[in-house]
């Protein structure tokens, strides 16, 4: 049996036929009509999976499930709602099934589904209690058990990026102040080190940015923080005690086996696993007991297809 995964973002859909092992056979794509609303967005999934399967001669009875990650939240209904893509409560589920009513249709938010596939074919393979945080735009995170994700009681949950860390200077979207996201996404990296210049602070990332505020990225924040320049390293030490933080309480409340951190920003990978956990010892009770290993995430961007592919 095969499954298939597909990963919709909000430029582009990305569809696989996975195997048994966690390795995407095939795939193909085509980009998102949001403009175009939900109903040709369905059609253009239907259209998508269809011919990835006549492609490939590979016939529908030959497919377990097929399983979406989006980039929203799903209720316990099973009604989603992705601002990017305009969606507001529709029933993806519902309208997916229409279209494939021979195999079994699951989704879950982008977040969720980079857990579940690190969780079975990635960094937390193996391990029963699993977290992760997925560094980005925003900070998503994903807590596994068993295998299986959890959101608990009401499908809320494992909303890693809006846990409450510390008072911040600016605000996040969901309208509360300190949220993870805030400190520890590639926007609150970019956004305080912009801070540092603009009080007049020297940095050689203006010079990568060729002197405009606007161009600077994370990737020239971390390039920065190698070559020892004062905001950089103000800014990522800032950046790193407050994942620490979010970590402590994080296994002061969970102790899980292992925490993986993916995203965009874990591509600095060496800059951030580096001291962490004793950063981390700083801020959870039991000092001299073991606690979580601290790893990053291994699958890429491949982690979408894979994930979606095993969600049950
Ligand atoms: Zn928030």
């Amino acid at each position: 049996m095969y499954f298939v995964g597909v990963d919709i973002g909000g430029t582009g859909i990305q569809a696989g036929i996975v195997n048994n092992n966690g390795e995407i056979l095939f795939r193909k794509e085509c980009i998102t009509r949001v403009n175009e609303g939900f109903e040709t967005i369905i059609d253009d999934i239907n259209k998508l999976v269809s011919e990835l399967l006549s492609e490939n001669n590979l016939d529908i009875k030959e497919i377990k499930s097929i399983g979406f990650c989006v980039p929203g939240f799903i209720n316990k209904k099973g009604l989603v709602t992705c601002v990017n893509l305009g969606w507001k409560e529709v029933n993806f589920i519902e309208a997916i099934k229409n279209k494939f009513p021979e195999v079994s249709v699951y989704a879950e938010n982008d977040a969720t589904v980079a857990a579940v596939a690190e969780a079975k074919f990635g960094s937390m393979k193996n391990k029963d209690v699993a977290v992760m945080y997925t560094l980005g735009t925003g900070v998503g995170g994903g807590i596994i058990i068993n295998e299986r994700p959890f959101t608990g009681a009401h499908g809320v949950g494992s909303e890693i990026g809006h846990t409450i860390i510390g008072e911040n200077y600016y605000n996040c979207n969901c309208g509360s102040n300190g949220c993870l996201e805030t400190f520890c996404s590639a926007t609150a990296i970019i956004k305080y080190a912009q801070k540092l210049i603009e009080e007049g602070n020297k940095s050689i990332i203006l010079d990568m940015a060729d002197n405009n505020i606007e161009n600077i990225n994370a990737k020239m924040v971390f390039d920065a923080f190698r070559e020892n320049d004062f905001v950089a390293v103000e800014t990522i030490n800032r950046f790193k005690n407050y994942l620490a933080k979010a970590m402590g309480s994080m296994i002061n409340t969970l102790d899980p086996d292992i925490i993986s951190i993916g995203g965009g920003v874990s591509r600095a990978s060496d800059i951030i696993l580096n001291d962490i956990k004793d950063l981390v010892r700083k801020y959870i009770v039991y000092k001299n007991e073991e606690f979580a290993d601290i790893v990053c995430a291994t699958l890429g961007a491949d982690a979408g297809i894979i994930g979606a592919a095993f969600l049950q």
